[in-house]
């Protein structure tokens, strides 16, 4: 048996562990807690972070501040996030179960870990973000949930949240407080790619913790969805999902938003797709063109090429459905 501490912290200051590889913050324990069973994890001391902040407030630019420790359920179930944000809504509802929503934290939601099978097998698979430099036993193997794009030769796991693909259209920002002060990562560099060191997942410094997320007023509203494509119809991770949000003017897309997840190691906005749909009708063709264009740089295994027509088509549906049009 490993020796284990635990302590609750009440105030952001007592979550700010000294840098030491064996302390962890434990949210909901949704997935913290699986994967010391497992044996991936194998922490010295808990820090439970489930007392900080939950509130969920409106803020004076017209947008929303989330505390780190408010749960996926308390989220998706707030007005304000249904009636302005209604993509982080379904988001975060097409994740996981009812009972998990409700123990997870919007912290944690980000600071999930990969479901690469091979990551998640201590046992028996080389896995380098586990243990770096020991090699990648995904490559070449079972490879229908893992990432198309942004991934190396190290490591191709792609990034398991819903909630976060929401997070990275609506251009959220993270809020952070460490030994050295606070500050804020706008949400597109949060997630790093993997590399050569995938075993560095984000932008957070050793000691540092997640106080809150903000999202900025969106100018999409009910124009804007979440759509997961999976293998079965509920606790499935995504094959592809879409996250996108709209406005039209004159015929024509005026501004447009798109996240795709299930497709690369963190959510990955399709910012070569938006500027090549603004100003256009919309239409099948460009569509699939524009996500062919952004995914130019894919990479993929035999495994999961489908994935890059998968996300066009899927965007087209979303797109199509958004503007209360049939293909
Ligand atoms: Fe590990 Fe990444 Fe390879 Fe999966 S894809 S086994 S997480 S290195």
């Amino acid at each position: 048996m490993n020796p284990l501490s635990y302590r609750r912290a009440t105030f952001v200051e007592d979550a700010i562990v000294l840098p030491n590889a064996g302390h962890r913050l434990l949210g909901g324990g949704t997935n913290l807690i699986d994967l010391m069973r497992k044996g991936v994890e194998r922490p010295t001391a808990l820090v439970d972070v489930t007392g900080l902040s939950a509130e969920i407030e409106a803020t004076d630019e017209g947008g929303l501040l989330i505390g780190a420790a408010a749960r996926n359920s308390a989220v998706a179930a707030h007005p304000l996030v249904r009636a302005r944000y209604p993509m982080l809504a379904r988001a975060i509802l097409a994740g996981a179960s009812a009972q998990i929503r409700n123990m997870a934290t919007v912290a944690g939601n980000l600071m999930q870990r990969t479901r690469c099978l091979y990551f998640q097998d201590a046992a028996g698979s080389r896995c380098n973000k586990r243990l770096p430099g020991s090699g990648c036993d995904a490559i070449g193997g079972f490879t229908r949930y893992h990432a198309v794009i942004g991934t190396s030769a190290s490591c191709i796991a792609s990034h398991p949240s819903d909630m976060c693909v929401a997070l990275a259209a609506l251009e959220a920002t993270v809020h952070v407080t460490g030994g050295a002060g606070t500050r804020a990562i706008p949400f597109a560099e949060f997630h790093r790619l993997p590399g050569e060191r995938p075993d560095i997942e984000t932008l957070l410094e050793p000691g540092e913790v997640i106080t809150a997320i903000w999202l900025p007023p969106s100018p999409f509203g009910a124009r804007s969805t979440y759509r997961k494509v999976r293998d079965r119809a509920s606790y499935a991770f995504a094959l592809v999902s879409v996250a996108a949000g709209l406005t039209m003017r004159g015929g024509c897309i005026e501004d447009i938003r798109i996240a795709f997840g299930g497709i690369a190691p963190r959510p990955w906005r399709a910012l070569r797709a938006e500027v090549a749909l603004r100003g256009r009708p919309l239409a099948r063709e460009a569509v699939l063109a524009a996500v062919a264009e952004d995914l130019a740089g894919a990479a993929p295994q035999p495994g999961n090429a489908f994935k890059i027509e998968l996300a066009g088509r899927t965007l087209e549906a979303v797109l199509f459905d958004l503007c209360g049009r049939s293909r």
